[in-house]
Formats: C-alpha cells, structure tokens, sequence
C-alpha cells in the first residue's frame, strides 16, 4: 500500500458521538501526496490513472468538518534519495526546544495564570478579537485567501490563531503578513471542492 494512511480511516466528525472524543485535543495531518484510488494525484513525477470523478470521490473522504478541526495541513511530497542522503544540516532540535519553550512562556504571560488557558489554541473567540489584531495588509492577504480557498469561518480563526503562534516563535509582538502567509498555507487542504 502506497498510502501513509488511508483516507477510509479517517473518522467523519458530523457524527456525534464521534465529535464528544475530539475535545479540546489538538490535531496534526500530515498529508500523503497520495490523494487517488492510484496513488499518483499530484505526484511529481508519475502520472495520475484516475478519472476526476474518483478523485473527487476519494478526496471527499475527508469531510469539512473535520478538516476544520485539524491545526495545521502539510503537504508531503515524495523525497528523493539524493536529498535524504545530502549531509546539509538542519535546524537543531535543541535550538528549537528553546524557541518553542520561549513562545509558551509568551503565551503564559498573555492569557495569566488565573485564566486556564495556556496556549494560542485555547483562546476564545472573544479573545481573538483583542489578540490577533491584524493590519491592513495582513487583512487583504487574509481576505484574498478565504476568496481563493473557500474558508470556512472556523479556519478563518484557526489561520489567526496559528499565525499568533508563528510570530510568538518568531519573538514578534504583531503578527506580520509573513507569520500570517506561513499559517495559510498550513490550511492546504480547504481548497474549494474538498469535502463539504
Ligand atoms: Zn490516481
């Protein structure tokens, strides 16, 4: 199987009883550039067999709803055995631990020790408002991808809450058009004919 995991897997949210289990739980997909009974949809190099009816079928496995649910979407394509074998070093783990530590501690002193919350993700609706103020030109990037992408109103909020985070990581007090450009393409996903 070609697949990292099968979209027939998925769980579908609308269902009730399913949607109590997910709680307040953050979720993470990493997406399999797989995305066709064939495997190949999207692929670089190889060529999709798949009418565009079973594709749409296909992709329609995985619902609106719980798209919405999910934080972050990325897409992975495959990687070719010259670049998983190249010394080129990354990042650190260690240096990113410490960001990471850093961004909490941000968030800890935004929302206070009294408030029970204690991360980005947590915050209310009402507190987006006050929080993630954008300027104008983050608002028409903002505006433009809801357009492009067909957002729903709940990854509207997601997209804010996650470019907060992206400029906390970065030690930034606003959130600039770059933390909010790198928390839209975490939503690839939404595009327009994708579930519903
Ligand atoms: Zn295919």
């Amino acid at each position: 199987m070609r697949t990292a995991f099968s979209l027939y897997d998925l769980p579908d949210v609308r269902k009730p009883r399913l949607r109590a289990g997910f709680g307040g739980r953050r979720l993470f997909s990493k997406k399999p550039t797989h995305e066709c009974p064939c495997g190949y949809f999207n692929h670089p190099e190889k060529e999709c067999t798949c009418s565009p009816v079973m594709v749409q079928k296909y992709l329609n496995k995985i619902s609106g709803p719980l798209l919405d649910r999910i934080d972050l979407h990325v897409e992975v394509t495959p990687v070719p055995f010259s670049e998983l074998s190249s010394t080129k070093t990354s990042e650190h783990s260690e240096d990113v631990r410490t960001r990471v530590i850093k961004a909490r501690e941000i968030q800890a002193a935004r929302y206070g020790p009294e408030s029970g919350i204690y991360c980005n993700a947590q915050m209310s609706s009402k507190q987006l408002k006050e929080i993630c103020v954008i300027n104008t030109v983050c608002q028409n990037l903002l505006k433009t991808a809801m357009d492009r992408l067909n957002l729903s109103a709940r990854a509207y909020d997601r997209i804010l809450k996650v470019s907060r985070t992206i400029a906390d990581l970065a030690a930034s007090e606003e959130i600039r058009p770059e933390h909010l450009a790198e928390a839209i393409q975490y939503r690839s996903l939404d595009r327009e004919g994708w579930g519903g």
